[in-house]
């Protein structure tokens, strides 16, 4: 068994509460409203992955499965700029794009599909300079949402999902890589996915994911993240500030 490595949120107090970071070889689910900041933190494990073990980073590329078309190659700009600002160095953005493996998911099926796709990059990526450290999905759950409609399709529904993250632990265990995914919960009661509170998918989504972080808005740029449930880690938070140079404390 490979060690685990950590990757940095670039925010002390998040950092700490993850016990240095975001684990590789576990799946972290990061579950809030819209706007609550899951993207944000995504892109910027996206460009932080990238940076040398000193700088909390490990060394790596990543793979975005992105199934709402929300990544965006000009915030991954604004956050290498912050990078420089933050750590008085020049950072090439292009340089960071290249490591970045965007893929779009049409629909569920297609996203399970894309994860043997990650795993043939991550190979072939295995013995460079950039292997693969970090796969995100965002989001996990979207179009699992809008395909499985009604109360007949949900078994069928969690065992996709099952299925699905089946597939990324063992894409994190055979890389050491961080897996991370996305998971919206809705602001009103919905009649057909019940506690506004719980994420999409429920307990399935509950029970693999290592790390569950529940995200939510505060006064202005701040955002809370919840540690919940950890099975080593005490139950905790962390205030980190989404700002146009990226996560700050
Ligand atoms: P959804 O569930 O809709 O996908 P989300 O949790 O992914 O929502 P994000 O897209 O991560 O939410 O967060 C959007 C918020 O991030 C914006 O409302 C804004 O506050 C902040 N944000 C986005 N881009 C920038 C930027 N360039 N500079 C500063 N803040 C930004
Ligand atoms: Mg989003």
């Amino acid at each position: 068994r490979k060690l685990v490595g950590k990757l940095s949120t670039g925010c002390v107090e998040f950092n700490e509460m993850m016990g240095g970071g975001i684990d590789t070889q576990a799946i972290t689910e990061m579950y809030g409203e819209f706007g609550s900041g899951k993207t944000q933190v995504a892109h910027q494990l996206a460009v932080n992955v990238q940076l040398p073990k000193e700088q909390g980073g490990l060394d790596g590329s990543v793979i975005i499965i992105d199934t709402e078309n929300t990544f965006r190659p000009e915030r991954i700009k604004q956050m290498v700029e912050g990078l420089s600002e933050k750590y008085g160095q020049e950072y090439d953005y292009e340089e960071f794009l290249k490591h970045i493996h965007v893929a779009r998911a049409f629909n569920s099926n297609h996203q399970i599909l894309l994860v043997d796709s990650a795993m043939e990059l991550a190979n072939e990526l295995k013995n460079s300079d950039k292997p693969v450290r970090l796969i995100i999905v965002d989001s996990l759950t979207a179009h699992f949402r809008a395909e499985y409609i009604g109360r007949g399709t949900l078994a069928d529904r969690q065992q996709k999902l099952n299925k699905h993250l089946h597939g990324l632990q063992r894409f994190g265990d055979l890389f050491n890589a961080c897996v991370v995914v996305t998971n919206q919960v809705m602001a009103k009661p919905d009649a057909f996915f019940g506690d506004p509170t719980k994420p999409i998918g429920g307990h399935i989504v509950g029970h693999t994911a290592t790390f569950r972080l529940y995200l939510r808005k505060s006064k202005g740029d701040k955002r809370i993240v919840r540690l919940v449930d950890s099975p080593n880690l005490p139950d905790a938070e962390a205030i980190i500030s989404v700002t146009t140079a990226g996560l700050r404390d």
